[in-house]
């Protein structure tokens, strides 16, 4: 397994570079999450100044919490990620990583906020 992960995404206009040494994928099932995403997040956490991120200009942001934010691609309309503005930590979302991640699913988020129309993802220890 390589040192980083490349993500992009679909129109390939936004491109970022992550270490693979972040923690696993999570799942989170809150309400903001399944709005956003049409159905549950899947995403790797990073620290924001770990992201090597070119296309910048591609995203746009929205505010989805008081204590979060959110951005898409403008033209291919790809959620990429959320950032979590006082921890200073990116969650990039896990379907953008082009290759093999190396990861699992290691841990559910908002369970209890899950819609009943699937069961939760096997988490790996
Ligand atoms: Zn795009
Ligand atoms: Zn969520």
């Amino acid at each position: 397994m390589s040192e980083t992960l490349h993500a992009s995404c679909h129109c390939g206009k936004v491109q970022m570079t992550i270490p693979a040494a972040s923690v696993g994928v999570l799942a989170c099932h809150c309400g903001d999450c399944q709005k956003m995403h049409g159905n549950f997040n899947a995403f790797l956490a990073v620290p924001k100044t770990e992201v090597e991120l070119s296309g910048a200009d591609a995203l746009v942001w929205y505010q989805s919490s008081d204590a979060s934010r959110r951005a898409f691609c403008g033209t291919c309309g790809g959620r990429v990620l959320k950032e979590v503005t006082a921890a200073g930590r990116w969650l990039v979302s896990a379907g953008l990583v082009d290759g093999p991640t190396g990861k699992r699913i290691i841990k559910n988020l908002w369970e209890q906020s899950k819609p009943d129309w699937y069961d939760l993802p096997v988490t790996a220890p």
